[in-house]
Order: C-alpha cells, then sequence, then structure tokens
C-alpha cells in the first residue's frame, strides 16, 4: 500500500497524529473535507501542557495572550470567584492559525500529504480488517491504519461501526470581537447565567481592544433547550451590557459541537482507531479538547509507529493504543470530569439548571474549583464537598435518580 496510515480530518487531534506520524517515518496522508487545514482549534484557552504538546514556548508567536487570573462570575447577580495563577498555572491563548499552520508544515516537511476537499464517505473492508477510505464518493484511499480525527460526526466511527452509548453534546460559538474598549488583557472570565443555560460563556482578552467571546451549552432536556434565548442572542446581549464591550465589532464567527460526556467504550478496530472528538478525548467539564486532542494524537502516532514496524495492524494490535491511551493522567481526568459532567446533567434535566452553577459559585473556594475543573480533586476535596454542600449533592443525587426512573441510562 502507498501509504502507512490515512488520517481523517485536521482539527488538533489530525495535525497531532499527521505530525508525529510522519515524524516517526510513517508515509502519511490527510484527508480533510475543507479547503484548508481548519479553524477548529479552539485554542481560546490553554495551559503550559498544550505548548509542551505543540513543542513551542511561552514567549513565541505562536503563543497570542498570557492570563495571570481566571474569574468564574455569574451574569445575573455578579457572585464571582477568581482563580489566580498560583492555583491554575499558567493559562494562554493560542493563535490558533499559527499552530495549525505549524502543525502542517511539520508534517508536510517529513513528507505526508494533504489533500483538501477530499469528505471521507466510508473506511473500506477486507472482512473485519479495515484498509482504507473511500472518499468524494468515487475515490478510494488504501493504507494499512486509518486514524479517525473527523470529529464529534465522524464518518470515520459511524462506518467502522463503534458505538456511542452516552453522548453528551456540548453546542458552541465563538466570535472574535475588535474595537472594544479599556479590556485588562492580563483578566479572563468564565461566566454563567440563566440565559446561558447548562454551560458558560467566556471572555478571553486577546488585546487591550479584542477579545473572544464565546459560549458553550448542554441541552440538558428539549424543553429546557426551547426555553433558553438563541447562544448568539445571549452574547449579544451581553455585549450590550458592558461598556467595554458595547461598541465592539464582530469580526468573526466560528461555531461547533464537542463531546463531553467522556471517552467512548471502544475506539479501535482491526486497522482503525479514533482520535480526539471522535473518541470523545475531551476535558468535561469544560468542554476543553485541544490539549487532550494533541495528546492523543501524539499516543496514537507512537502505536502507529509500532504497528507498522511488526506489520500487525490485528484488532488486538491497535487495541494496544486504547489500552496504553487509558493509562494516561489526562484519559483518567477526563473520564472523573466526564461522570461528573453526567450527573450535573441529568440533575438540570428535572431541575433548575442554574442552582447548582449559583452555589458553587457563591460557596466554593478557589482551589476546589479548580481540582474539580482539571478532575483530579482529591478525597479530601470530596469529602469536604460532601459536607459543605451536602443539600446540593443530595438533590443532584435525587434529580439523577429520578431521571433514571424517567428516561433510563
Ligand atoms: C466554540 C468552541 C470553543 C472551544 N474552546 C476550547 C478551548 O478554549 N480550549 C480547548 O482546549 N478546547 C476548546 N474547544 C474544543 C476543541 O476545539 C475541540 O475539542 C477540538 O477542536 C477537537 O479536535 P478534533 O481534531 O478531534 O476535531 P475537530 O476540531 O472537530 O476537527 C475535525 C476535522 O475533521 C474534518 N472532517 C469532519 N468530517 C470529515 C470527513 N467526513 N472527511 C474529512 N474530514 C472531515 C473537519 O472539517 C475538521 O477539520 C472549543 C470548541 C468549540 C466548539
Amino acid at each position: 500500500m502507498p501509504f502507512d496510515i490515512i488520517v481523517a480530518g485536521t482539527g488538533p487531534a489530525g495535525l497531532s497524529t499527521a505530525e508525529r506520524a510522519s515524524e516517526h517515518g510513517l508515509k502519511t496522508l490527510v484527508l480533510e473535507r475543507r479547503a484548508s487545514v481548519t479553524d477548529s482549534l479552539m485554542g481560546e484557552l490553554v495551559t503550559d501542557k498544550a505548548l509542551r504538546f505543540l513543542r513551542v514556548k511561552p514567549t513565541s508567536e505562536y503563543v497570542g495572550n498570557k492570563y495571570t487570573s481566571i474569574v468564574g462570575e455569574s451574569i445575573d447577580t455578579g457572585a464571582n470567584i477568581v482563580v489566580d495563577r498560583t492555583l491554575l498555572g499558567n493559562s494562554y491563548l493560542l493563535d490558533e492559525d499559527k499552530c495549525q499552520n505549524l502543525m502542517r508544515d511539520r508534517a508536510v516537511s517529513n513528507g505526508a500529504e494533504f489533500r483538501y476537499k477530499s469528505r471521507v464517505d466510508s473506511v473500506v473492508k477486507e472482512g473485519a480488517q479495515v484498509v482504507g477510505v473511500t472518499y468524494n464518493q468515487s475515490e478510494v484511499a488504501r493504507a494499512p491504519l486509518t486514524a479517525g480525527a473527523d470529529g464529534s460526526f465522524s464518518r470515520v466511527s459511524e462506518t467502522s461501526g463503534f458505538k456511542k452509548p452516552k453522548w453528551l453534546l456540548s453546542y458552541g460559538y465563538r466570535f472574535k470581537l475588535e474595537g472594544c474598549k479599556d479590556i485588562d488583557p492580563k483578566v479572563a472570565y468564565f461566566l454563567v447565567g440563566k440565559d446561558v443555560g447548562l454551560g458558560y460563556m467566556w471572555l478571553y482578552p486577546r488585546s487591550e481592544s479584542e477579545v473572544n467571546l464565546g459560549i458553550g451549552r448542554v441541552p440538558s432536556s428539549q424543553d429546557n433547550w426551547d426555553n433558553l434565548p438563541p447562544m448568539r442572542d445571549v452574547m449579544k446581549k451581553y455585549m450590550k451590557s458592558r461598556d467595554e464591550l458595547k461598541n465592539a465589532r464582530i469580526a468573526s464567527v466560528n461555531g461547533g459541537v464537542v463531546p463531553c460526556a467522556g471517552i467512548i467504550p471502544k475506539f479501535t478496530g482491526a486497522g482503525v482507531a479514533l482520535v480526539g472528538n471522535a473518541a470523545g478525548q475531551v476535558s468535561s467539564i469544560v468542554g476543553g479538547g485541544v490539549t487532550t486532542c494533541l495528546h492523543a494524537g501524539k499516543v496514537l502516532a507512537q502505536h502507529a509507529k509500532r504497528m507498522t514496524d511488526s506489520n500487525d495492524f490485528s484488532a488486538k494490535s491497535v487495541q494496544q493504543y486504547q489500552k496504553e491511551y487509558m493509562k494516561t493522567k489526562l484519559a483518567s481526568n477526563i473520564q472523573n470530569t466526564g461522570k461528573g459532567m453526567w450527573a450535573v446533567s441529568k440533575y438540570a434535566m428535572l431541575n433548575d439548571p442554574m442552582a447548582a452553577a449559583e452555589v458553587v459559585l457563591e460557596n466554593l473556594d478557589a482551589q476546589t474549583l479548580n481540582e474539580l475543573i482539571q478532575g483530579h480533586a482529591s478525597v479530601a476535596t470530596y469529602m469536604t464537598l460532601l459536607t459543605d454542600f451536602l443539600p446540593m449533592v443530595a438533590r443532584i443525587g435525587i434529580g439523577y435518580l429520578k431521571s433514571l426512573a424517567v428516561n433510563g441510562l
């Protein structure tokens, strides 16, 4: 076969896989349905880890801004909580275009071939073994390993027969604003409120006059969703309410969907592996996928090299990628936050979705909040939560049980 690996998609997962696989000397073909590497790397807020996976320095041109503190705030009551750098570590805004071009250029210089306007339709199977893909309805590309990095609605996943038993999606929009006034460029905001619904808005400055304003929302139930104002309206209303944003211009709009229920149970098969959103490799509570996708692509590429060297692409051999990935700290953080997200969404189906967020903002200390967001809260933290937030935990528990009774799992 002319290629060792086919990568479907050029989001952060696909670019990371392609960059690393080609670096290992694998003949790499990348198929992307759009006309160029995409703008789907929403490098809104990342930590040092992402920079390490990208192999770029904090002072380099690939980093658009650096924050000294993050504020969580209710847009309804103004209650807020400040998480500073001593707790959070460093937080950065990536320069998305430069980062994507960097990964593509590295892959190309390692010999990878990129084919744009190439929409993958289906995997090609010989018996149970995936041996390539069909794309643009009539084209065929063959390789012993196919990496499905084609996002939340992955064709590779669907046509390989992978199951997504618990697929909880967060829908998001992001405005790039220009012409803002007197913005403190070092402070980023997470914003909650009743119009936001089960999710959050974010305001990440790029400079004193430019910010990224975004919103992500999980549809906890059809009724809750229908009763909420459209997400873009919520952002526009918020812009009007702040002097700094009142006269800002919307320079661009992006949107997307992020899975936030944890990693799917099985994401490998004979000759095929999923990576990134397609596998649910996204930190659930904050919907952060950039770091986890870069990491997963790196792990997959190492295994692609092993498989190529041993010429073994059997289901058992590809599964080694899943096994090793699931042992990593990032994977266990995703699983922990995924469980939390399910409990909260089930709770919100039968209760006021804002109640929990308001309680958290009014009572939780910054360290605990940070531990929960990052998915590595200690036993001691959970014990404190149980005592301090027993009423809320009990309500979530009851809501969860009720929703199980009504909807099943
Ligand atoms: C509004 C918003 C804000 C976000 N903010 C952050 C943030 O601040 N920090 C963070 O870490 N994460 C953030 N995320 C999440 C992060 O962007 C995603 O988790 C990440 O982009 C997923 O990467 P991926 O490569 O798996 O998939 P995607 O980025 O979805 O890329 C999939 C790629 O596959 C291509 N494709 C799809 N179908 C096909 C097909 N059939 N054939 C060929 N190509 C195909 C698509 O065009 C795309 O290029 C945000 C997401 C959204 C929507």
